[in-house]
């Protein structure tokens, strides 16, 4: 790519979080010539702060996890990635393996055929293997899973059946500073030239001659380029509105309202160490260790819990709710024995942008140069490097002429050579009846 004559840019990257940062980064990598526009002080301010920032691969799609696998490859070799960021420290990977109970009709039996056919590690414990593992885990099937004022149900009970073991994930993990991951992303960026300007807000998206042709924001400034792409996380619906391309997707993404909780870890266990993931529709929660011999515990989406969708994400509650911190610890508590119950709440509120499926917007849209990523559902953080590169893939193919509506783009991981259909992630996406509706994508 050559630096356009005709604009201030080649791309104008709205937003700055951990994908709007890799998007960034790739494009820079790439020769063009961006700036990177983020409401917020700083770098990695938006959602990407709050987020659990879980590694593991268990998606619905083939996509999906061809994507996730890719996604960790990255992860492990993340200094090499960034490159020279000037004496910044790489955000660290803390390995923990990652269980999902083997309930019946659970996530596990739609994605071990897809890790069967990409090669991604896993584990089929039963019973034993996993008490003799993981002590701390009680198999029992407790769910569906209830809400407190719910006393009866079943759930709170003490059931007879058991799971027959778990699925295991032994590459799994989190990183345990996301914000520094977008930084380390946004560092390298702009040592590969990319501009960053932050307190900055996008107002408009500019049209000329039936294409995009830049920004104006907030203050009124106008700020040309060849290509706009919409990383606002859970303001992206806000952007495709501006950019009048909401009605023309068949696939949209909203705000969702999502709280995440800390608390210790069952006296006597030393879960920095030994601490494990846990994705787990059986109680409705996932969780994993967090530094200091804590659980992080977030929502898994059970059917009894409503979603709050958000129409304006400026102004959400951000105040933890009155029972969330002591439901979650209590459905937590069902599955890791002796998981102690506070008193003092603990926790963060924070947003996702989510779609229908569970699964992200990378595209174009319908207004050429304009392109989305965005939807990314509470589960892409650990993609982020993998999203930027195959974004610009995408906008380097589409503006070079590829037609990505009709023969969508297909991306070969750069560490593992898996296929990527980014059909898979289209705005006018089908969706197959079966797909997991929750956070685990
Ligand atoms: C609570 C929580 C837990 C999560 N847990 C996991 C997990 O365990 N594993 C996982 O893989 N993923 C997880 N995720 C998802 C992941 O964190 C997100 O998908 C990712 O951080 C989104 O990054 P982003 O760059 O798209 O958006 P953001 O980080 O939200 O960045 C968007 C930026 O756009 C800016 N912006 C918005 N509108 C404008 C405008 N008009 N003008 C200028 N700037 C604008 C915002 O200020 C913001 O900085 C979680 C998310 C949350 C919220």
């Amino acid at each position: 790519m050559t630096r356009s004559h005709d604009h201030d840019f080649d791309a104008i990257v709205i937003g700055a979080g951990v994908i709007g940062s890799a998007v960034a980064l790739e494009l820079a990598r790439r020769g063009w010539h961006t700036l990177t526009v983020d409401k917020l002080p700083t770098v990695g301010y938006g959602s990407t702060s709050a987020s659990s920032a879980i590694i593991r691969f268990n998606y619905s799609t083939a996509a999906g996890v061809a994507m996730a696998y890719e996604g960790l490859q990255y992860w492990l070799s993340w200094p090499e990635h960034i490159g020279d960021i000037g004496g910044q420290p790489p955000a660290e990977f803390v390995s923990q393996p990652m269980l999902l109970p083997k309930t019946p009709g659970g996530h596990h039996e739609k994605v071990l055929p897809l890790f069967d056919e990409l090669g991604v590690r896993y584990e089929d414990l039963n019973a034993d293997q996993t008490a003799a593992r993981f002590p701390l885990v009680d198999l029992r099937i407790f769910g569906p899973p209830a809400r407190l004022d719910d006393a009866d149900h079943p759930f709170w009970g003490e059931p007879d059946a058991t799971h027959d073991g778990v699925i295991v994930m032994p590459e799994a993990g989190y990183i345990s500073d996301p914000q520094l991951a977008a930084q380390n992303l946004a560092t390298a960026a702009a040592a590969a030239g990319a501009e960053f300007r932050f307190r900055t807000e996008v107002a408009s998206i500019d049209r000329s001659s039936g294409r995009v042709a830049g920004i104006t924001t907030a203050d009124g400034e106008r700020i040309t380029s060849l290509v706009v792409v919409n990383v606002a996380g859970p303001h992206a619906r806000l952007v495709n509105e501006m950019a009048g391309v909401l009605g023309s997707m068949s696939r949209t993404s909203r705000a969702l309202r999502r709280e995440v909780y800390i608390v210790p870890a069952p006296p006597e266990s030393d879960f920095d160490e030994a601490g494990f993931i846990m994705g787990d529709g059986d109680t409705g929660v996932y969780f994993r260790g967090e530094r200091g011999n804590n659980i992080l515990i977030g929502n898994a989406e059970p059917e009894c819990d409503e979603l709050e969708w958000v129409d304006d994400p400026d102004s959400i509650d951000d105040f933890l709710s009155d029972d969330g911190f002591e439901l979650h610890a209590l459905r937590t508590a069902r599955r890791v024995k002796g998981t102690p119950i506070p008193l003092q709440k603990s926790g963060l509120v924070s947003m996702y942008d989510a779609t229908p499926d569970w699964t992200p917007i990378y595209d174009r849209s319908d207004l050429d140069g304009f392109y989305i990523a965005c939807g990314t559902s509470g589960n892409q953080f650990k993609n982020a490097p993998v999203a930027g590169a195959a974004m610009a893939e995408l906008i380097t193919a589409v503006e070079a002429g590829h037609d990505h509506d009709a023969d969508p783009l297909t991306i070969s991981g750069t560490h593992t050579g898996l296929t990527i259909d980014m059909g898979t992630f289209t705005r006018n996406r089908v969706v197959p009846d079966d797909t997991h509706m929750n956070v685990f994508g």
